[in-house]
Formats: C-alpha cells, sequence, structure tokens
C-alpha cells in the first residue's frame, strides 16, 4: 500500500490506491472466472481453486473495509444476513448466546425460530444497559454477545466498549452490527469487539443495487477460520460484479455518510419541536436514549437513520407516509434517495415499533425539500 494513504476518506476516495500491474488501470477488471488453473505438479500455488470458496473480485474491496475498520482481515457474502447467520453457525449446538431485545428484524427472526432448533439458546436481553448483559452473561457457556447500535427501528445505543469488557471477562466473543453507524462514525473492533458485520447492501454499497453483507476480525482465529469455512461450504457468496459495484460505491463513503448523518440531525431537530410529532428517536437529540454513549462511541456523526413517532396514532403515520413526494415509500436503507416506512406493520407481532413509529432513511437530497416534503405530508394526513 501506498504509504501516503492512510487517513480513511483517502482509503475509500482510492480504494487503497491500487492498480492493476498488467494494465496500469487504476479500476480493477472484474473477474467473473469460476476456475483456477492447476500448477503443472497438481499443486494450486495461486491459493485459488473455485470461486465459491474465494474469487479475485472480492480482493480489494475486503482490503478497503478490513482497513477501514482496523481488522485484520474481512470476508464478504451475499448478503447482509448472509454474514451474519455464518457468525452464529460457526457457533455449537448448545452454545448460548446473548442477542438485542432491538434489533435488525429478519435477524431476530431467523435467531428465533431456526438458530434455535438447531440447538443454540439464544436469549433476548436489554443490550443497552450493561447490567442487564452481566447479569445473563454464563461465564463459560455464553459464546457470544450480538450488538447492533444504533439498532433498528428506535437508534437505540449500545455501549461497545463496556459489553465488549464482560463479555471478555466472561469468555464470550462480541459481534457488532455496525450497518447504521459505518466505519465512518464507528470503529468496534477499536472498542473491544472482536468481530464486525455490515449489510454492505446499505450505507458500504450506498445506491440501493445489490445486496452484499461483510464480516471483518480483529484477530486471525480458529472462529474466523470457520466463518470462512461456512462461506465457502454453504455458498452463499457474493457475485463478482456485485463485489465491484460495492468498491465504487466505497469511494464516496464518507462523503454520503456524512452529507445524510447532517440532514438527519436537522430533520430530528426540526421535528423533536413538532406539534404533530410525538417523538422523535434519533441518538443526536440531547435527551435521546444513550445520548451520552454516542457522542464517546460515534465520532463526527450519529448516521442517517431515525425515527418519527406521529401524533394520531398507527392511522395518522400511515397517511402521513402515503402523502409523501419526495421521500420514497420503500424499506432498506442507506441509499443516496430517502425512503420512508411504517415499520410496525413490516415487523408484525412481537415488534418494538410503536404502532405510530414511521423509520426514516436520510439520503443526500437537499436537506431543506426533505425537511418540507414530511411537514406537508403531516398537514395532510392530519386534515
Ligand atoms: C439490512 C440489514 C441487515 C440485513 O442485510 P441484507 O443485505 O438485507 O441481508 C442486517 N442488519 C441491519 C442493521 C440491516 O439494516
Amino acid at each position: 500500500m501506498d504509504s501516503s494513504i492512510s487517513k480513511p476518506e483517502s482509503i475509500a476516495a482510492q480504494a487503497l490506491g491500487w492498480v492493476d500491474e498488467r494494465t496500469r488501470a487504476t479500476t480493477p477488471a472484474i473477474h467473473v472466472s469460476t476456475t483456477f488453473l492447476r500448477d503443472e505438479d497438481n499443486q494450486y500455488r495461486s491459493g485459488r481453486v473455485y470461486a465459491r470458496a474465494d474469487n479475485p473480485a472480492f480482493d480489494q474491496a475486503q482490503a478497503v473495509i478490513a482497513q477501514l475498520e482496523n481488522g485484520v482481515d474481512a470476508a464478504l457474502f451475499a448478503s447482509g444476513m448472509a454474514a451474519a447467520t455464518a457468525v452464529f453457525q460457526a457457533l455449537a449446538p448448545g452454545d448460548h448466546v446473548l442477542a438485542p431485545r432491538v434489533m435488525y428484524w429478519s435477524l431476530r427472526n431467523w435467531l428465533m425460530n431456526f438458530a434455535t432448533q438447531w440447538g443454540l439458546e439464544v436469549e433476548l436481553v436489554d443490550m443497552t444497559d450493561p447490567a442487564a448483559v452481566q447479569a445473563a452473561i454464563r461465564p463459560g457457556t455464553t459464546r457470544l454477545v450480538w450488538i447492533e447500535t444504533p439498532a433498528n427501528p428506535l437508534w437505540t445505543i449500545t455501549d461497545i466498549a463496556a459489553t465488549a469488557a464482560i463479555a471478555r471477562a466472561a469468555g464470550a466473543l462480541v459481534a457488532v452490527d455496525s450497518t447504521v453507524a459505518t466505519p465512518v462514525f464507528t470503529r468496534p473492533l477499536d472498542l473491544g469487539a472482536d468481530i464486525v458485520m455490515h449489510a454492505a447492501t446499505k450505507y458500504l454499497n450506498g445506491h440501493s443495487d445489490l445486496l452484499a453483507g461483510v464480516l471483518v476480525t480483529r484477530n486471525n482465529n480458529d472462529f474466523w477460520q470457520r466463518v470462512k469455512a461456512i462461506r465457502a461450504q454453504l455458498g452463499a457468496t457474493l457475485g463478482s460484479f456485485e463485489a465491484w459495484l460495492l468498491l465504487r460505491g466505497m469511494r464516496t463513503l464518507y462523503l454520503r455518510v456524512r452529507a445524510a448523518s447532517a440532514s438527519a440531525q436537522q430533520i430530528a431537530a426540526h421535528f423533536a419541536v413538532h406539534p404533530l410529532v410525538r417523538a422523535v428517536l434519533y441518538p443526536g437529540l440531547p435527551n435521546a436514549q444513550g445520548h451520552a454513549v454516542a457522542a464517546r462511541q460515534m465520532r463526527g456523526g450519529y448516521g442517517g437513520m431515525l425515527s418519527i413517532c406521529v401524533a394520531g396514532g398507527e392511522a395518522a403515520a400511515i397517511a402521513t407516509a402515503a402523502r409523501v413526494a419526495l421521500w420514497k415509500r420503500a424499506t432498506s436503507l442507506g441509499g443516496t434517495e430517502s425512503l420512508i416506512e411504517h415499520r410496525s406493520s413490516v415487523e408484525g407481532a412481537g415488534s418494538p415499533a410503536p404502532s405510530d413509529l414511521l423509520r426514516l432513511s436520510v439520503g443526500i437530497e437537499d436537506v431543506g425539500d426533505l425537511i418540507a416534503d414530511l411537514e406537508q405530508a403531516l398537514l395532510k394526513a392530519h386534515g
């Protein structure tokens, strides 16, 4: 690596500054081969055999993400869910894991309905309270503590350093779903986590045009080798074109995420004092749950995700989402376009989302237009 490329903004912008040795191209080719030539003496000195296990199309994107997260290795997966579930699949039946009550809904569903059938003992705790984690953890039996911060869809904050210290003392690994914070604002490995997970579908790619997931590790240990073997054998492998697009998307990561976060802060402040809004959930507001921890743990912003609880309940919330023009009514997050979603109707029974909650993924449009559009939708919805 060129030693002048040390700041994360520069690493992202130049994708580590790699140049193709053969062609002098400054952006990589898209490698699509599924198979690699064996040496005459029957060896595979290139280290590559078959694309389900490994693919040169992953190298640069994995190196960029590993560097941005200050890890020693990264592994791309076909989706965020494929990355997250690989961590749990690397555990053994009978292992005890702690997961948050408030977390990404599909992963919580999989943990409760499939991971448990497979023999993992999954216990949901209030991960925002280190005392609750301390009370639930079983030294020697708890193998993994899963954190998501800020957590979908209430944007509650978990203290990574405090929780990781509790986990380490009990002999458990710590994995952090850092999809919403991104390496722009938080580096969980520096705070004591063992593994960072991203739905790269979201901010890392940033353009709502591919599915991808990634894990980054602090240590290249046996657990990490098991995780990589699961990727190679179960086949939740990213496509070459998606890896190439992801690398392109990450070049603008810092610009996009900072812009979205600055706008989210303005939108949160504006609607926090709005008569048609019951509550705004955003860690950047001074009275938000976890604001003091977030101020320490997130450097330079609180992210582009917030939720508003609309005065008048569920019907008023759905009517508000129906009347936006610039915001797009759609699920997902982290793209350049702003999205709005009535979350409890997506999550269904057992969701921690109140029925009047609208989840907002703030994009990079003009923030005045975003505020004005939401404002007119609230007014129309309240007749
Ligand atoms: C979207 C998302 C996931 C899952 O990622 P996919 O790429 O959709 O599988 C996991 N965690 C969080 C926080 C997410 O937003």
